[in-house]
């Protein structure tokens, strides 16, 4: 019996432990003030947790950026079966503070997004959780953007709801290249950033040219272990961006814009149409009491009133 409780109490000490963001410290120093700094801030905004939901197609690194963000190998990377089969959720704490990624399977099966998969997300793994950012991951080093990723958008969209973009931040990996064509790293950023964005874009738009009244930021991101370092040995961009605490500063300053984070309550799971469903028969049920029942009183009514009989003073 002693024995089984040492064991859980090891057990639950090392799921503490592991709970622990311990990973924190493998940044270089600059990089981890500037970390606390952030969540010190949150912390100032009464904000004592964070949840993070990562989408996008496969391969894109949308794990390596998670395990990036907390210094640790906390998801699976993988070059050819380049995704984990399920969503996983990791959980970190520090002073108090609990941060949690969501790392989720790319959506995309044989050139088509998978509706179904992203529903079982969604009901299975999502229901009753808030998500406060949502990082739309691709890839800086690609050349255009296509039909597929247009599906991807409109499937998050029609999933989460437009409101979903506001929490939105587009996430570049693969950010360490030199452009070709001559063109400068800023200018090519700008290209691909306006490329993505235009796909992004037209997910919380109800129509084509309707503007957006928000601006969803783009981040950089390389997540190789070549990435060039500071003086600090904090891994700088070739734009000179030290790239992890500018990606937890976005992160924050979206988490805790004007707009509301999304909850996956029974009713976004239900789909947005669930109650307007049976609307489409109102007018239909309308007609058939139009018709059939009030149409028949009044003719009941009118009957009676010729058979009654008038009175003597008529
Ligand atoms: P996911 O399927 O979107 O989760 O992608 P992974 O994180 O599993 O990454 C797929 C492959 O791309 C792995 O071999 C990663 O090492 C590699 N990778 C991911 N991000 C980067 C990056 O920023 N730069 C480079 N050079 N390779 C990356
Ligand atoms: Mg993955």
């Amino acid at each position: 019996m002693k024995h089984t409780w040492n064991c859980l109490f090891i057990m639950s000490f090392i799921w503490l432990m592991a709970r622990e963001w311990s990973g924190i410290q493998q940044f270089p120093l600059a990089t981890q003030t500037k970390l606390l700094e952030l969540l010190g801030t949150l912390k100032e905004k009464e904000r004592d947790s964070l949840t993070i939901l990562v989408m996008g197609k496969g391969g894109v690194g949308k794990s390596s950026t998670v395990n990036s963000i907390l210094g640790e190998r906390a998801v699976a990377v993988s070059a050819f079966q380049s995704d984990v089969p399920r969503p996983v959720m990791v959980s970190r704490e520090r002073s108090g503070f609990t941060l949690n990624i969501i790392d989720t399977p790319g959506i995309v099966e044989g050139g088509y997004v998978n509706d179904q998969a992203l529903e079982l997300i969604k009901s299975r793994f999502l229901l009753n959780k808030t998500i406060d950012v949502l990082l739309y991951v691709d890839r800086l080093d690609s050349y255009r953007v296509d039909n597929l990723d247009k599906q991807i958008v409109k499937a998050i969209t029609e999933s989460f709801g437009k409101e979903i973009w506001r929490k939105g931040i587009v996430v570049l990996t693969h950010a360490q290249l030199t452009p070709p064509d001559c063109l400068s790293y800023e200018e090519f950023f700008a290209k691909r950033s306006d490329a993505v964005l235009k796909v992004v874009d037209s997910g919380p738009r109800f129509k084509k040219h309707e503007p957006l009244d928000h601006a969803i930021p783009v981040v950089l991101v390389e997540n190789s272990s070549r990435c060039n370092k500071n003086d600090g040995g904090e891994k700088i961009l070739p734009n000179g961006t030290v790239w992890i605490p500018h990606i937890v500063e976005t992160i924050t300053i979206v988490a805790t814009n004007e707009s509301k984070s999304i909850l996956v309550d029974q009713k976004l799971i239900d789909g947005p149409n669930a109650n307007e469903r049976g609307k489409v028969f109102i007018p239909l049920i309308l007609a058939f009491q139009y018709f059939f029942v009030i149409k028949q009183l009044k003719k009941w009514i009118k009957d009676d009133i010729a058979k009654e009989p008038k009175s003597s003073w008529e």
